[in-house]
């Protein structure tokens, strides 16, 4: 069957037709440039942008696709979790084609999905299996036992997500949004262990309530708090060195994390997902790591680790293929969507 998956959670609209597996287009129009300014998504910004962007990207999905509207078998929405605002539109969109061409909606986990669209890099996944998810809008460690029925969060952060840190830290350093890939290149230039910054939820009795959740928050106000100081006691401000400290302090606690969750639960495959996924330093140091523990590392190819349709589709021609119900028209988007709901 023919499968499109509609993504608008975040920033990123998105069209993807699958086949099965096989990815046949992939279309994302993202709103990133127009949030520069503020050095963050704006909910109001990205839901206008959705809608300005909802009917060409279909069309050129179709159309790179080779497919017309009438020959999709079944749709699948993101139903959740995410910005309400700009969920609504991608969730409306899809029900009106649904309605339109007379054929099933799937309202699925925007989560669950980013797990999902592993298959279309790598094939089958080895399960158990844990997953990282990191982004501007997330932060999550899950055991996946079944990816269209049983997935479990292990934990999140409790504050800021792994790529808003990125991006607060490079606005407060004044180096432009999206924080990640900016930091991350320049840290590239920097020391490591400059500056020893904290590495949050680690200590002991953190880990007793707290075992597979992050903190980021307050390492985005050491790091100010270290730069204040510099430039009080007028100091030139090595930016290579608190970018690479910074980093260092990120990628220690994620990578540590998701291997002992990865033991605790006798796993050994680990999948990396989100945007921030792309950091060099993330993916070095995972690497270590799970090598060092007989773990398994998969990761999708950049393109498919931020917000995209394919992943959404991929998730809906599973559900389909499982023979689960649809959802219908009647469900609504649900912006704290837990991951145990994999379809609404
Ligand atoms: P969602 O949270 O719903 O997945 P999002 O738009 O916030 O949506 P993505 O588009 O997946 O998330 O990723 C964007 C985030 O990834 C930004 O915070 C950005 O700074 C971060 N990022 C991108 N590249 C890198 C990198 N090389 N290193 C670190 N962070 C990065
Ligand atoms: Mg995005
Ligand atoms: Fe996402």
């Amino acid at each position: 069957p023919l499968i499109l998956g509609v993504e608008s959670s975040c920033d990123e609209t998105g069209f993807a037709l699958v086949r099965g597996r096989e990815l046949l287009a992939n279309e994302v129009a993202s709103s990133v440039e127009r949030h520069a300014r503020f050095g963050g998504v704006v909910p109001e910004v990205a839901s206008r942008a959705h809608l300005e962007a909802l009917v060409p990207t279909l069309e050129r999905a179709c159309e790179s696709a080779g497919v017309e509207l009438d020959d999709i078998d079944a749709i699948a929405v993101t139903a959740g979790p995410g910005l309400m605002g700009a969920l609504v539109v991608g969730v409306s969109a899809a029900k009106a084609l649904a309605l339109a061409l007379d054929k099933p909606l799937y309202g699925v986990n925007h989560l669950a999905a980013h797990v999902a669209v592993d298959l279309l890099d790598s094939g089958e996944l080895p399960l158990p299996a844990v997953a990282l998810l990191v982004s501007g809008g997330h932060t999550s460690l899950l055991k996946v036992d079944h990816l269209t029925d049983s997935i479990t969060q292990l934990g999140e952060t409790i504050d800021d997500a792994a790529g808003e840190a990125y991006d607060k830290v490079a606005r407060l350093l004044g180096l432009g949004y999206p924080g990640g890939p900016i930091i991350d290149k320049l840290a590239a230039d920097g020391d490591p262990k400059a500056i020893r910054f904290p590495r949050g939820l680690t200590a002991r009795h953190d880990l007793e309530k707290h075992r597979f959740d992050f903190s980021f928050s307050g390492l985005k106000t050491a790091v100010a708090r270290w730069v204040e100081t510099a430039e009080l006691e007028g100091r030139e401000i090595p930016v290579a060195d608190v970018c690479a400290s910074f980093q260092e302090a990120v990628c220690d606690v994620l990578s540590a994390k998701a291997v002992d969750a990865c033991r605790e639960h006798g796993v050994s495959t680990l999948l990396l997902g989100g945007g921030v996924a792309a950091n060099s330093r993330l993916r070095s140091l995972l690497a270590e790591r799970c090598a060092e523990h007989g773990i398994t590392l998969r990761r999708p190819r950049p393109g498919l680790c931020t917000d995209n349709g394919a992943m959404i589709a991929v998730l809906g021609a599973e559900l389909v293929a499982a023979g689960r119900a649809e959802s219908g028209l009647a469900f609504g988007a649900e912006s704290g969507l837990p991951v145990s709901r994999v379809l609404v």
